[in-house]
């Protein structure tokens, strides 16, 4: 079953045109990584997708039109949108900030178990719920803006370098949680991502994006295993 369709989006900003007609599927329960180099254009696909700037195109969630849905909505439809920076509210708290993120949501009644879900995944969180989120480190802040995510019960998660000025040990640790995540809630995961060799070994598909065009599909191990991609993102061959 495919959980979201994107068909010949064309997106920007003003008259600076960014996508250039994208199209790609992501499977239900499926982890698909968007590599490419700088300016390619992966942080307005993820903005695309969630309603912060403006597309022509198409973008379904299952059988739901996603297409000029506000952010808001979109949220409420289940696409959770962790953004390049983490977007958390510095001066709140930690525990505030989760409860936050279940703000959209319809049904409140069960937040505090899924605070509970959450500190699972998060155990350093919970050690942290009086403290102001600018007082955590970045991984710390990147956890945040993931468990924030995760109280929406997203459908599909879209993460957008989430290894951003992280120690490569964090960053680790962040991708084996974002795994276990994908594994035991079935949620779907398109993650943008600069660090090819981590995005590559949790992600089933890949996308190359290029000057605002997807210039090279496939399987996690086809992308691994492409010569242009090899000397470009992985830095061998
Ligand atoms: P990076 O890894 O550097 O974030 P990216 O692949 O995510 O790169 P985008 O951030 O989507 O690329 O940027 C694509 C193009 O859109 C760039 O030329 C950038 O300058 C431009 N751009 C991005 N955000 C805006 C904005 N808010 N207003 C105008 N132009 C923008």
């Amino acid at each position: 079953m495919t959980a979201l369709i994107v068909e010949d989006l064309v997106a920007g900003y003003g008259d600076a045109r960014v996508l250039h007609g994208v199209s790609l599927d992501v499977g239900e329960g499926e982890i698909c990584a968007i590599l490419g180099p700088n300016g390619a254009g992966k942080t307005t696909l993820l903005r695309a997708l969630c309603g912060m700037v403006r597309a022509r195109g198409a973008v379904r969630l299952g059988e739901v039109s996603l297409t000029g849905r506000s952010p808001d909505a979109v949220a409420r439809l289940g696409v959770a949108h962790v953004p390049e920076g983490r977007g958390t509210f510095m001066p709140l708290t930690v525990e505030e900030n989760l409860r936050l993120g279940a703000y959209v949501r319809r049904g409140k009644s069960d937040v505090d178990a899924d605070l509970d879900r959450i500190y699972t995944y998060f155990p350093v969180l919970k050690t942290r719920l009086k403290q102001a989120a600018g007082s955590l480190s970045g991984g710390e802040q990147q956890m945040l803006a993931l468990g924030r995510a995760l109280m929406l019960r997203p459908r599909v998660l879209l993460l957008d370098e989430p290894s951003l000025g992280l120690a490569p040990l964090v960053t680790r640790e962040l991708f084996r949680i974002v795994q276990a995540i994908n594994e035991e809630e079935r949620t779907t995961v398109v993650v943008v991502e600069q660090n090819a060799h981590l995005a590559l070994g949790i992600a089933q598909q890949a996308h190359v994006l290029e000057t605002g065009r997807i210039v090279l599909s496939g399987t996690a191990e086809q992308i691994r295993a492409d010569e242009q991609v090899a000397q470009s993102y992985l830095g061998y061959r």
